[in-house]
């Protein structure tokens, strides 16, 4: 269904009512440089090698006449408020490629220009933000966590003005596109947008295309294929926050429109690493009053989020009792995945009861002596229990060591060794679960920032090693880069400029 009306080289503020998007060509840039392409997933999903001819369609030039581009509309509640139709700003569609086994890719550019939806906002997207997104996606991938993935980087060759958060200026920033591609962009948001608007026929064809698209394991027919929908992209949303907190990742935007519905990792935005554990960071400073998006935070925050689309799908389902059975059971469900998960960085071989408590007693040691989330973990995997305590842990650690905090370190040291004693398996199958599940690298916010810099000098060799680095996470291939944030870069960690 093409929503009727012309508005190539006209964007501007659309509803589209009874269709969730509206077709729109990319602007196109007269002078685009690549900065990186990925190889490896041009070739999982069915294109080649890069060559110099396709650069143009990287950043959305001459298209070729069987390309029909688009952007979607969708809605969401943003920072927990209802904030009516919203929809793809700065991304617009090329539609998908399928590979040789038959498997279907969307492809899209970011950064292309002013949609139909981008309201008062440019559609552009600066270097900083494109960088970060390219890569993020990339090392959340590599980490085997579920996400959108990206394509190339290139520079669009045109300025863009943006406000600087800290200075209140605007400042001319080189514009970049990022092609990214996911199995679907689809977002809970769009599903919020047909429900909040009475479209329930389109809002049920959206279902029915979602599910038989993505949901192969949905089999069941009625309004019982879309509880299991709701049910099934419940189980997906509490695995994907499990496997966050397992890496450090905070999100910093979890509104309703930044929340895949397949269960990936979205909108690579002001994001961050967490270097110091602590439950109350975010890196979004506009979040900052409200701490609503913090690392703490993100289980429940998606909880809240499945309210918002449980509301959405409700003309579907029209049986209150089954959706919030699902709701008040997410917790338990969560909390389970999460403990296991825990288990896992520790090494231990199953969840045992009196683990909630070592949990909770090791989360109070994190905070307080302002340990390194991963390299605390590493750190445990290379322990001496003959060697100094103190030395062991000292650069894993934000604070100085004192002789009170080493003697807390000491007795959780103790405690972890007589629960280590519990395992049924090997100290070495113990070791080894914890290799698999605890990062070597981790693309910290810091490391961002610099290879951002270089590229603004026009060098891309902390690129090239990041991007290797990144491809490696359990391995440790640079090891200037697993070690703590040094402290000249205290600033970076919380700050949503870099974004
Ligand atoms: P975000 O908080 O980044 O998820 O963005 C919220 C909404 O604003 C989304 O609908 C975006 O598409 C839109 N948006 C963000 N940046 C731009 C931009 N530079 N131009 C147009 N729309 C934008
Ligand atoms: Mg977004
Ligand atoms: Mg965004």
């Amino acid at each position: 269904k093409i929503f009727p009306g012309d508005f190539s080289g006209n964007p501007m503020q659309r509803n589209t009512p009874k269709v969730l998007f509206a077709t729109i060509d990319p602007v196109g840039f007269d002078h685009p440089k690549l900065i990186a392409f990925n190889e490896t997933l041009s070739g999982e999903i069915g294109l080649g090698k890069f060559e110099e001819k396709d650069l143009d369609f990287l950043v959305g030039n001459n298209l070729p006449e069987n390309i029909k581009t688009y952007s979607t509309a969708y809605a969401g509640h943003q920072f927990g408020n209802w904030a009516g139709q919203l929809g793809d700003g700065r991304a617009i569609l090329a539609g998908e490629i399928t590979n040789n086994s038959g498997q279907k890719t969307e492809i899209q550019w970011k950064g292309a220009g002013a949609t139909p939806y981008s309201r008062h906002a440019d559609g552009r997207a600066v270097l900083r933000s494109s960088v970060r997104e390219y890569m993020m996606s990339e090392a959340m991938f590599h980490l085997n966590i579920p996400t959108t993935r990206a394509l190339s980087l290139a520079f669009t060759g045109e300025d863009v003005v943006r406000d600087m958060m800290y200075n209140g200026n605007p400042q001319n920033e080189q514009g970049a596109v990022v092609v990214r591609t996911a199995d679907s962009f689809l977002r809970f948001g769009h599903f919020e947008l047909m429900s909040a608007q009475g479209e329930y026929k389109t809002l049920q064809d959206l279902a029915d295309f979602t599910i038989k698209n993505y949901f192969k394991e949905i089999t069941s027919e009625g309004v019982q294929k879309y509880k299991d929908f709701f049910e099934n992209v419940s189980r997906r949303t509490a695995d994907l926050m499990v496997e966050w907190y397992r890496v450090g990742f905070v999100h910093g935007v979890m509104n309703t429109d930044n929340m895949s519905i397949l269960g990936l990792t979205i909108d690579y935005g002001p994001y961050s690493m967490m270097d110091e554990y602590n439950l109350n960071f975010t890196p979004n400073t506009t979040d900052l009053p409200g701490r609503r998006y913090v690392f703490g935070k993100q289980g429940q925050i998606s909880q809240w989020n499945l309210w918002q689309l449980a509301n959405a799908l409700h003309p579907l389902i029209q049986d209150e009792k089954f959706l919030e059975d699902v709701l008040n059971d997410y917790g338990s469900y969560f909390w389970e995945s999460h403990d296991k998960m825990l288990c896992k960085k520790f090494g231990f071989d199953r969840l045992l009861k009196s683990d909630e408590q070592f949990f909770t007693n090791w989360q109070g040691l994190m905070q307080e002596l302002q340990l390194d989330y991963a390299l605390f973990f590493n750190q445990l995997g290379k322990y001496d229990d003959q060697a100094d305590l103190k030395t062991q842990f000292e650069n894993v650690s934000y604070t100085f060591l004192d002789d009170e905090k080493s003697s807390k370190l000491e007795d959780f040291m103790t405690n972890y060794q007589l629960r280590l004693k519990e395992n049924e398996i090997s100290r070495e199958q113990s070791l080894d679960l914890m290799k698999k599940t605890n990062p070597r690298f981790i693309l910290r916010n810091y490391l961002l920032f610099q290879c951002i810099e270089e590229i603004n000098d026009g060098k891309t060799e902390m690129l090239e090693k990041l991007t290797k680095a990144l491809e490696n996470p359990y391995e440790e291939i640079y090891p200037e880069f697993s070690v703590k944030r040094p402290s000249n870069y205290d600033d970076i960690s919380g700050c949503s400029m870099l974004s």
